[in-house]
């Protein structure tokens, strides 16, 4: 058996308020010299402590990856995890203004984050900038999250030039946008629709699919949905962790025009019908981002089923309308019983605080299936559903869930299935199966139980 582990890291970004009207608090310094990695952080004022914004755990251990890669030298500073963020703590009293760090890019996996590095097998590493993000704290007060800043980032390769936002520089700085910068030998190649950077090791049928295939999906959904919010053409960045043995896993991020792709296993070595359909299936998740999660974002991180979920069901969609042999019946089971494993005694609007970030996937997914049948009875479909939100929101950038809900009030043309949404977001049911099951049948969505009592779409 292949473990076909395809696990989609994030999206929208919490991206932190401008800092463009205020001066950043945090500056910092990275320096590569060939295997050797520094970052040295420089606060503009006292603090007993940095926590470090972007601290979601390592998806292999459910914990810090900083505190297996990260190295204070700066004395009297002590790297600690607490109440689930990385702090920069001073042993006694206020952290020095100039704190260095020395580190091994962590170039693996980590949960609903973006990854902090990359690594290609020419040597290259794509840094994530954001990683270094931090602002003050106490232990008294911990932090007031809604004043995050991004850092201002300053990068520095000794033995060459780094490439950040579509250019080489000998000093690249992030002016508090947060992005990977790319550290030694890599070549961009231009297409019309795309700038790529491609891991050379990727298998070639893979590397072919993805410049033939994202196109073909951002004009799908650009028909669809209307214009992306972009400016210039869109980077792909995908790096190949080699031909592990009994593995298929596709791991991707998305930031402004750019979708960053970790690509592993022998299973994804060569085309199989099933690769081909795991990888446009992948390929069209993260593509619909450039909507769903960029020209319009949630408003917190636990609306983030409106998104992923939505993501989830259009890659469906898309991969369905190419390939009529497409098991869409079976991605939607498996999106149900998710929906139902992870909301079982436990609101769904608090997955993310319990890390199980595949609850908003698998519900979003199951409610986007509520607001298609809806709408067909209107004769339009998913697509035009969120056609709708995304262009009232175009302006302010944002669908929050009672917009979203609103949406599906109107559609439906009652408030029961928004009233069943929000008692499994937020409320804790013993049965979420039956709330799900009931909002199912009225949707019209054939669907019934087998003997050990599991919802099973027929
Ligand atoms: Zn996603």
């Amino acid at each position: 058996m292949q473990k076909i582990a395809i696990c989609l890291c994030v999206i929208v970004a919490v991206f932190f308020q401008s800092s463009a009207a205020s001066a950043q608090e945090v500056r910092v310094e990275v320096v590569r010299d060939g295997n050797e990695w520094t970052a040295t952080y420089r606060f503009a004022r006292s603090s007993p402590g940095w926590a470090l914004i972007r601290s979601n755990p390592a998806r292999k251990t459910g914990r810090s990856w900083r505190l297996d890669s990260w190295l204070v030298e700066t004395p009297g500073v002590t790297l600690a995890r607490f109440d689930g963020r990385d702090l920069l703590i001073a042993d006694k009293g206020h952290v020095p203004r100039t704190v260095q760090v020395r580190f091994t890019p962590y170039a693996d996996d980590i949960l609903a984050g973006y990854d902090p590095a990359l690594a290609f097998s020419t040597g290259a590493v794509a840094l994530f900038t954001g990683q270094f993000d931090a602002m003050p704290w106490s232990a008294e007060n911990g932090v007031d999250i809604q004043k995050a800043q991004n850092a201002q980032v300053i990068l520095r390769d000794r033995r060459g030039k780094v490439l950040f936002d579509g250019a080489r520089h000998h000093m690249a700085v992030t002016n508090g946008r947060a992005g990977y910068a790319v550290f030694g030998n890599a070549d961009i190649l231009e297409t019309e629709y795309l700038a790529t950077l491609i891991d050379p090791d990727l298998p070639d049928w893979l590397s072919a699919e993805l410049l033939r295939y994202i196109p073909a999906t951002l004009e799908f959904y650009t028909e669809r949905l209307g214009s992306a919010k972009k400016d210039g053409k869109p980077t792909i960045m995908v790096s190949w962790k080699g031909a592990t043995p009994g593995l298929s896993s596709l791991g991707g991020s998305v930031l402004p025009n750019m979708v960053a792709m970790v690509m592993e296993g022998s299973a994804l070595s060569d085309n199989s019908d099933k690769a081909l359909d795991n990888a446009r299936w992948f390929i069209a998740h993260e593509s619909a981002h450039f909507w769903l999660g960029q020209t319009v974002g949630y408003q917190k991180r636990a609306d983030m089923w409106m998104t992923e979920g939505g993501a989830d069901l259009m890659a469906i969609r898309a991969v369905a309308s190419i390939n009529p042999d497409f098991d869409v019946r079976g991605e939607l089971q498996r999106e149900l019983d998710d929906c139902v494993k992870f909301t079982r005694n436990k609101p769904l609007g608090e997955a993310d605080k319990r890390n199980e970030f595949r609850a908003f996937y698998a519900c979003g997914a199951i409610f986007g299936m509520i607001a298609e049948a809806a709408a067909q009875k209107k004769g339009g479909d998913f697509f035009t559903f969120w056609n709708s939100l995304v262009a009232a929101n175009r302006k302010d950038g944002i669908v929050t869930r009672r917009e979203w809900l609103a949406a599906l009030d109107r559609i439906a043309g009652n408030t029961a299935f928004s009233a069943d949404i929000r008692t499994l977001l937020d409320t804790s049911q013993d049965d979420p199966g039956a709330v799900i099951e009931a909002m199912l049948k009225r949707a019209g969505i054939l669907i019934l139980r087998d003997n050990d009592g599991r919802l099973i779409l027929s």
